[in-house]
């Protein structure tokens, strides 16, 4: 095991490397905190810090799942 060149999976998640899904890096499956100055940057990689990349995979989905249901809300003149 000495493959440091690519992307290391581990039960279907990125284990260390990069999560293209997310745009976040991860290092022994825990989302890794972003070098921007600004606490604001609105960053996935701060936004999902230190939590296991699975977890932040659910919340993204769910944010996602929300999102899209605000917008159908509103063209249905709902909000
Ligand atoms: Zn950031």
């Amino acid at each position: 095991m000495s493959r440091f060149d690519k992307d290391h999976y581990k039960d279907g998640e990125i284990f260390n490397g990069f999560d293209y899904d997310l745009q976040v890096w991860v290092k022994n499956g825990i989302v890794q905190i972003c070098g921007h100055l600004s606490p604001e940057c609105g960053c996935n990689q701060r936004k999902y810090a230190e939590l296991p990349v699975a977890r932040a995979r659910i919340l993204e989905a769910l944010e996602t799942k929300r999102i899209a249901e605000d917008h159908l809300k509103e063209s249905k003149g709902e909000l």
